[in-house]
């Protein structure tokens, strides 16, 4: 199979071919469609993570189902599948059996055995979800690491009826989350730093748009303040900031890989407005499924640039350059 392979760190991506992957109990085998490329890869590609090298990336993978492993009788030869990060626990420690297997500290994951950036992918059939019918696999592949993140924010921010929403930092996860909040029919404000960005955001379903600068709170303030803040930045400062518009009882759910420091919340502001500040990652496999059927629908509609997955490297610099609108997907064959 050919497969981009970081073979160093911070260096162009090789592709090369590997030999097809047969899968252990458990796992199947995916002949990859497309695959999404998320801000994560960029620290992957910095050696972040730390990973052992060589080693394929490529955590929004959907395609077809080609071989299953022994044991694997739920998931069969054909199926349309997507896989999310966390794929499988260990089964046994106290998160696994209380049924959380994706929040296990031993989890499963593309880490472990391969990535999605290559035309076969071994995933554990606990890691995959079925994709609705109809739905096309380059809308699908957003959906496995940017969408489900964002609709996990949103349901654990426990929105209610009439609430109003602010969406922080309008890129891949960003422009999912507005789009996701507006179809449940929450009043959805997009908060970008991007001028060029706000007809796009109106056209996505935001109720306004606010352009700011690295403290956002103000300007939010001003705005009458926000019930819910769902955050995707990646600057600390900006979380801070925007920190300070919340309502009374106020959720501010972080999204963000954010790498610049300590989010610095005053503990008085914490307290008296009885406001929360949440980190949220891909939680319930529900918040997946709603997320997939909300695009299959028609309702939510990822904003994309596909490339052959021959261009990885001059996609990765793009998106390190911010020049994405607003996720980039990998066609495979
Ligand atoms: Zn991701
Ligand atoms: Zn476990």
């Amino acid at each position: 199979m050919r497969a981009a392979v970081i073979t160093k760190y911070n260096a162009n991506w090789e592709m090369q071919t590997l030999p097809d992957p047969r899968p252990a109990p458990g796992q199947v085998v995916i002949k990859i469609h497309a695959s999404g490329m998320c801000g994560t890869d960029l620290h992957v590609h910095h050696g972040a993570f730390g990973l052992p090298l060589p080693i394929v990336a490529g955590h929004e993978p959907v395609g077809e189902i080609v071989e299953v492993g022994a044991g694997v009788v739920d998931l069969k030869v054909g199926d349309r599948v997507g896989v999310h990060w966390n794929q499988k626990g260990c089964g046994r420690c106290r998160i696994c059996q209380s049924g959380d297997q994706a929040h296990c500290a031993q989890a499963q994951s593309w880490m472990h055995i391969g990535g999605g950036n290559s035309e076969l992918m071994l995933a554990w059939a606990s890691g995959c979800a079925i994709l609705p019918e109809g739905l096309a696999y380059e809308n699908a592949a957003p959906i496995f690491c940017a969408g489900y993140t964002v609709m996990s924010g949103l349901r654990n921010a426990s929105p209610k009826p009439g609430e109003r929403v602010a969406v922080l930092g309008l890129g891949g996860l960003g422009h999912l989350a507005l789009q996701f909040s507006a179809a449940v029919g929450l009043e959805t404000w997009a908060i970008t730093g991007q001028a060029n960005k706000v007809a796009e955001l109106k056209t996505m379903g935001a109720s306004e748009v606010l352009v700011v600068g690295e403290e956002p709170g103000k300007a939010m303030l001003d705005a009458g303040g926000f019930d819910i803040i769902l955050s995707t930045t990646n600057a600390c400062k900006q979380v801070a900031s925007a920190f300070g518009s919340l309502r009374l009882n106020g959720r501010l759910m972080s999204m963000g890989v954010t790498t610049d420091g300590p989010i610095a919340i005053d503990a008085m502001s914490l307290l008296l407005g009885q406001r929360q500040l949440r980190g949220s990652s891909q939680d319930e496999r529900s918040d997946l499924v709603e997320a997939l059927e909300l695009v299959a629908a028609g309702k939510v509609k990822p904003m994309l640039e596909t490339y052959p997955i021959g261009k990885v490297n001059e996609v990765r610099d793009r998106l390190a350059a911010g020049k994405v609108r607003y996720r980039a997907v990998l066609t495979h064959g």
